[in-house]
């Protein structure tokens, strides 16, 4: 049997079924901005393997910072002992967090981190003798599909009806409106106001993915909005958790998102692009206050241990991913990205099945009136040479910061193809 047809017997993917499975494309390889199929077909990658390759694939550099660190240790458990890569990067995340965000917590993937940054604040709480044990967060959000994650994520796009009476009920608000570049309406803001006069006695935190809305719609928001959200949070003491894990390294063109409304949230979750798509690793990371206050409480300890905390080996790349980052032009190549997506994907705007086209940083994002066909429309993309995974309504790229003009092009030039009647004829 070859692997495709095992894999599709056998194996799940995200979000599908073993059953009627969608079909599946197998790589062999992956160097720079390039997937090399089974078949020997190249395609340009225009999806950084969801938000995390950001310096393409096969990087030099991430590969020798790997082997290295393999000559002393590829694991060791985090209990009672610590090591020079888990202090050595964190050290070095401080460096750009946002300020005052100093205590690490070393998680294993994005949707533990979000886990992690809730039991934060419910004990941040319960350490001062207060009952704030619910969470508010925004329609439209994704934060992950553990159960914790995903009660606070969008009830509707994660399918919360299949798992009602298991899952914690959150509070929701509506999805934030004014977009990045427009006004902001500041109307939008009543209906937390009225969450949080109402609640705050039992609330915890306010969840949110700062500036874009990522796998919940791919919505880019008004700094304004998060702004005012980081002053609501304050007012009603509840406690702002950010889940950057998607926007954080600078996809936004900001290395955090937050920064765009010059704010610190008292708990942050980082993941994705943190090791540079090399392997899984991701950080919830709040204040000497919160950390403090908790280990005044009772029990004093946190309750997360992960087997693979701090993993060497995922430490390591991690700090070499992010000095590779610090030492380029991230700033310039992601604006470049940006200026270049505008240019080469607003003119879908005017086709008639065209809702709406949105760029931010090295974001695009065309989203359609009616669901595509994600089996046919990938398929086509394949044929063009080029790897995009669409979603929904939703056709987008996230591409590796290092894609080159021309390589952008490509993917740009394949959306357009895939939207006009004769396709391939734009
Ligand atoms: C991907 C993502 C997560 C979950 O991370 P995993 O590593 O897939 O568990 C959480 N929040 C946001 C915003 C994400 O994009």
């Amino acid at each position: 049997m070859n692997p495709t047809a095992f894999d599709a017997q056998h194996i799940w993917h995200p979000y599908t079924s073993l059953l009627n499975p969608l079909p599946c494309y197998e790589v062999v390889s992956a160097k720079g901005v390039t997937l090399t199929l089974a078949d020997g077909r190249e395609l340009v990658d225009g999806m950084a393997s969801w938000w995390a390759c950001i310096h393409g694939y096969g990087v030099p550099e991430l590969d020798a910072a790997i082997h290295q660190q393999l000559e002393s240790m590829a694991h060791v458990m985090f209990g009672g002992i610590t090591h020079a890569p888990a202090t050595a990067l964190c050290k070095a995340l401080m460096e750009i967090l946002p300020q005052g965000l100093d205590r690490f917590f070393l998680a294993d993937s994005g949707s533990v981190a979000m886990e992690v940054a809730l039991k934060m604040a419910l004990q941040y709480w319960q350490s001062q003798g207060k009952n704030k044990h619910r969470f508010v967060s925004l329609a439209k959000g994704y934060h992950g599909d553990t159960f914790g994650a995903m009660g606070v994520s969008d009830s509707d796009t994660g399918m919360h009806s299949i798992y009602a009476g298991f899952l914690p009920a959150q509070l929701k608000v509506p999805a934030p409106n004014s977009p990045f570049d427009s006004e902001f309406n500041p109307a939008e803001l009543a209906p937390i106001e009225e969450t949080l006069q109402q609640h705050h006695q039992d609330i915890a935190a306010f969840v949110l993915e700062p500036i874009v809305q990522g796998a919940g719609g791919m919505r880019f928001y008004h700094p304004e909005y998060l702004a005012a959200v980081r002053q609501l949070c304050d007012k009603y003491e509840v406690l702002l958790i950010a889940d950057e894990i998607a926007t954080g390294f600078g996809r936004t063109g900001k290395m955090f998102a937050c920064e765009w409304a010059h704010i610190t949230p008292d708990i942050m979750c980082i993941g994705k692009a943190l090791t540079g798509g090399y392997l899984t690793q991701a950080a919830t990371i709040t204040t000497q206050k919160v950390a403090h206050t908790i280990g005044a409480g009772n029990p004093g300890v946190l309750m997360h241990g992960p087997t693979f905390m701090a993993n060497p080996l995922a430490c390591t790349v991690s700090l070499a991913s992010l000095k590779l980052l610090l030492d380029s032009p991230w700033q310039q190549r992601v604006n470049a990205i940006e200026a270049q997506l505008k240019a080469e994907l607003e003119p879908a705007k005017a086709l008639p099945q065209v809702a709406d086209v949105r760029v931010l940083g090295a974001i695009g994002v065309v989203e359609m009136k009616a669901e595509v066909n994600v089996a046919e429309l990938q398929k086509y993309f394949v044929e063009q040479g080029v790897w995009i995974r669409p979603f929904g309504k939703l056709i987008y790229v996230m591409p590796p910061y290092v894609i080159k003009p021309q390589e952008l092009r490509r993917l740009t030039s394949a959306i357009i193809g895939a939207l006009v009647p004769v396709r391939g004829t734009a």
